[in-house]
């Protein structure tokens, strides 16, 4: 079984202190869990007090974004190596927030998951229709578009490494999950792409998270769905009763 992965996207939320309590009631919280990877994502800001603030606990830390340079003239960007330097282990990419308030295009998200690859961030690659695409019926052929140009040119041995995050956009902070049945659908078809790209065993142990208003109520369900392999959480994961909540669900759902 592959072992599920509860990640907390803090977006552009908390400030130094805050930040800091977090971590600390995290810390406290999740004390001697076993089971899940567990990590959480603040700005890129903080992120270098909550990885001190996480140290020697079982939650790692990630950055929200990177740039796919190694560095130079990007004002306000942040490079993969310069979030490693400052404690990330893992890099989201192409978040739906990026793509679609920010404009980051397919090829830059394939630039930064090389990057990311390149610097041994772990990549944590979001993909995902909108509601309109789903309306149009074109949810599949988008998923297609983001997951082979994100790993256009990755060999088989980095993109096991690599996670994906299935977030259907209509589903990100409105409170609407998808079904169990239409997110396994979505899943399952993009295991079998990356069964096309790197082969049936590479597929198989790569991890596909769900992401879109997950929360303790429904975790425990997504979760028990064959091909969800753990869940990337926004809202939920802002306060430490409804992540650890979360996390202690994909626990018990391990040990099944
Ligand atoms: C996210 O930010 O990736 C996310 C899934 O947000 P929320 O859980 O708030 O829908």
């Amino acid at each position: 079984m592959r072992k599920l992965a509860v990640f907390g996207n803090w977006k552009m939320n908390k400030l130094l202190g805050e930040a800091r309590a977090l971590a600390q009631s995290l810390k406290a919280g999740l004390a001697g869990t076993t089971g899940p990877e567990i990590a959480v994502f603040p700005p890129s800001v903080v992120l270098s007090a909550v990885a001190r603030e996480l140290r020697g606990t079982p939650v790692g830390v990630g950055a929200q974004n990177i740039h796919y340079e190694p560095g130079g003239a990007f004002t306000g960007e942040i490079s993969a190596e310069m979030a490693r330097s400052a404690g990330a282990q893992y890099t989201l990419i192409g978040h739906s927030e990026r793509r679609h308030v920010f404009g980051e295009t397919d090829q830059w998200v394939n630039l930064k998951l090389k990057s990311a690859l390149e610097a041994g961030l772990v990549p944590v690659v979001c993909v995902g229709e909108t509601l309109q695409q789903r309306e149009d019926g074109a949810t599949r052929e988008v998923v297609q578009r983001q997951v082979q140009a994100a790993f256009e040119g990755v060999e088989s041995a980095q993109a096991a490494g690599v996670i994906v995050a299935y977030e259907p956009v209509w589903a990100i902070g409105t409170g609407k999950t998808a079904t169990a049945q239409a997110t396994q659908e979505v899943h399952a078809f993009i295991r079998s792409l990356l069964a096309g790209a790197f082969g049936e065993e590479t597929a198989q142990a790569m991890r596909i998270q769900y992401g879109g208003s997950a929360k303790p109520a429904n975790a425990a369900e997504l979760l028990a769905q064959e091909g969800i392999d753990g869940l990337l959480v926004g809202g939920a994961s802002l306060d430490a009763d409804s992540f650890c909540a979360i996390v202690t669900a994909a626990a018990g759902q391990a040990q099944q």
